[in-house]
C-alpha cells in the first residue's frame, strides 16, 4: 500500500469517521437522562481518540490503524484514485448523499412518520411525496415512482403489459436486464438490427415491427430502446422511434440508464410512455435505486393497486401498488437519491461540458498511434469504447505482466477503473472528472505510451 501523505490522510479520515460512529453508538446504548459512569468514561475515551486521529489527519502523521470492519476493507477507491470505470462514474455519491446514508442507514428509516395511506410515495416527512412529484417534473412526465434499479422499472412495465408469448422490440445493443425483464413476464425479445454506424434507426424499428406482425400476426406489445446503449454509448434516435411507436399505437419505453441524472431528459418532447432511469448508475445514489415515470394514461395500469382479498380474514390492502410490492426503497438508498437530487438537477445543465471533456480526453488518447475509438465520434457521451489493439496491446504481447502492465502503469499514476488486463477493446467513462483530472489522465496515457516507445502524434 502506498504510504504517501494523501493516502495516510485518507486512512485517518476513515479512522475518524469510524470513531465518530463508535461515539454515536454510546448515545444509542444509553438511557434518556444521559450517561452512567462507565458510559461517560467510554465517551471521554472515544473523544480523546478522535482528537488524536484528527491531529494525525491534519499533519499527515502517525501510523495507520486498522479500518477493517469485520471482513470488509474500507473502500478508498474514489478518494485515492481517479476512477474511469464505465458504470461507476455517475453513480458516485455526492457528499449530501453520503451524509444522508449515515443519518438514515437504519432499516425502515423512511417510515418514522408514515401515516395513512401507508405508502412510501405518500410519506411527507422526510419529503418523499414531494420528491416523487419533483422526479416526475424533472423528466416532464405525469407520475414517477422510485424502483430498486432500472431493471425493476422495466419489469414493472413488462409484467403489466405482457401476456405469455407477447413480443417486445429491443435493440441489438439492449442491456441484459431488458432481456430478463421480458423473460420474467413471459414475453419474447425481438431485436432491431444495427446500421453500419452501430445505430438503431426509426426505420429499422418500423421494419422490425412489420416483421413481427408478419411472423406472429400480432403487433409487438412494447418497444424498449436505450437512448445511449451500454456498449458504445452511441445515441439512438429515440425521437424518431417514439414516433414510429405512436404510429403503430405501441407503447414506448425510453431506457435512460445512461441519461437520466446526467443530461436533460424531457419525456413529453421524446414522446415516451415510460421513462426508466438508474439511481446508482446516473443519479449519484446508492444501489439499488432507480426511477420509473409514466403518463396519466398509463399510470393506472402500471401502478395498479392490489385487489387481493384474504379468504379467511377478508383483508385487503387497497392502496398498495402490485408491481412495486407496496413500497420500494425504504431506507438510505432513497434518502441518498433525495439528498443528491438538487445537485443532480443542476449537473444536467452542464452536460455539454462533460461531453467536451470526454472529447478532449479522446483527442489526446488518439495521439498514440494505433489507438482508436469504436464508439461514434465526435462523442456525445462520456462513456466510450476504445480500441488499443494497435498500441498498448502490442506492448502487452511481450510484457511479462501481459495486459496487466497497462493497469499497473495507470494505477501508479493514480488512475483505476479500466478493465484490468484488457489492452484490446475496453470502455472508460470521464463523467464527473474535473478538467485537471481529465488532463492528468490524458497526460498519463501519453506518458505510458512514451515509456514503451509507442509512436505519438
Ligand atoms: C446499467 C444499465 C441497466 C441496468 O440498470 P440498473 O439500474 O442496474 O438496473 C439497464 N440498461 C442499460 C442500458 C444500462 O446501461
Amino acid at each position: 500500500m502506498s504510504t504517501s501523505k494523501k493516502s495516510l490522510q485518507i486512512q485517518k479520515t476513515y479512522e475518524a469517521l469510524f470513531a465518530l460512529e463508535d461515539l454515536r453508538e454510546i448515545f444509542r446504548q444509553s438511557l434518556p437522562a444521559g450517561f452512567d459512569e462507565e458510559e461517560q468514561e467510554k465517551f471521554s475515551g472515544t473523544v480523546a481518540r478522535i482528537k488524536s486521529i484528527l491531529a494525525d489527519l491534519e499533519n499527515g502523521s502517525g501510523k495507520p490503524a486498522c479500518t477493517r470492519v469485520g471482513k470488509l476493507d474500507a473502500r478508498t477507491r474514489e478518494e485515492e484514485f481517479i476512477n474511469i470505470h464505465p458504470i461507476q462514474a455517475a453513480g458516485r455519491l455526492t457528499p449530501e448523499a453520503r451524509k444522508a446514508i449515515i443519518s438514515y442507514g437504519d432499516g425502515y428509516s423512511t417510515c418514522d412518520y408514515c401515516r395513512k395511506p401507508f405508502r412510501l410515495d405518500k410519506i411527507t416527512r422526510p419529503p418523499i411525496e414531494e420528491f416523487h412529484q419533483d422526479l416526475a417534473k424533472f423528466l416532464n412526465m405525469d407520475q414517477a415512482r422510485v424502483v430498486p434499479g432500472a431493471r425493476r422499472g422495466f419489469q414493472a412495465v413488462t409484467q403489466s403489459l405482457l401476456e405469455k408469448g407477447d413480443c417486445v422490440i429491443v435493440s441489438s445493443l439492449a442491456h441484459y436486464t431488458e432481456f430478463l425483464a421480458v423473460e420474467v413476464a413471459g414475453g419474447i425479445v425481438k431485436e432491431v438490427p444495427l446500421d453500419d454506424n452501430n445505430l438503431i434507426t426509426a426505420e429499422a424499428v418500423a421494419l422490425k415491427v412489420e416483421a413481427v406482425r408478419k411472423e406472429t400476426e400480432k403487433l409487438p406489445k412494447l418497444i424498449m430502446i436505450d437512448h445511449f446503449d451500454y456498449q458504445f454509448a452511441n445515441e439512438h434516435d429515440v425521437y424518431g422511434i417514439a414516433k414510429v411507436a405512436r404510429e403503430y399505437d405501441i407503447p414506448f419505453l425510453y431506457n435512460g440508464a445512461y441519461t437520466v441524472g446526467i443530461k436533460p431528459v424531457d419525456g413529453k418532447k421524446i414522446g415516451a410512455d415510460f421513462i426508466v432511469g438508474s439511481g446508482h448508475k446516473s443519479m449519484a445514489a446508492a444501489a439499488p435505486s432507480g426511477v420509473l415515470a409514466t403518463t396519466n394514461e398509463w399510470a393506472p395500469r402500471i401502478f395498479r393497486t392490489t385487489e387481493m382479498i384474504g379468504d379467511l380474514t377478508k383483508r385487503k390492502f387497497g392502496v398498495k401498488e402490485v408491481e412495486n410490492m407496496g413500497c420500494t426503497l425504504m431506507g438510505a438508498t432513497l434518502l441518498s437519491m433525495i439528498a443528491s437530487f438538487p445537485r443532480v438537477q443542476e449537473r444536467t445543465k452542464h452536460w455539454d461540458e462533460e461531453v467536451q471533456k470526454s472529447n478532449y480526453f479522446l483527442e489526446q488518447f488518439q495521439r498514440v498511434l494505433g489507438s482508436g475509438i469504436l464508439s461514434e465520434t465526435p462523442r456525445k457521451h462520456t462513456l466510450t469504447k476504445v480500441d488499443t489493439t494497435g498500441s498498448f496491446d502490442t506492448v502487452a504481447k511481450t510484457h511479462k505482466r501481459r495486459g496487466f502492465f497497462f493497469s499497473d502503469e495507470l494505477k501508479e499514476r493514480g488512475i483505476v477503473g479500466e478493465f484490468a488486463g484488457a489492452t484490446r477493446t475496453w470502455k472508460l467513462n470521464t463523467y464527473g472528472l474535473t478538467w485537471a483530472q481529465v488532463k492528468h489522465t490524458a497526460d498519463s496515457i501519453l506518458e505510458i505510451a512514451g515509456k514503451y516507445k509507442l509512436n505519438i502524434n
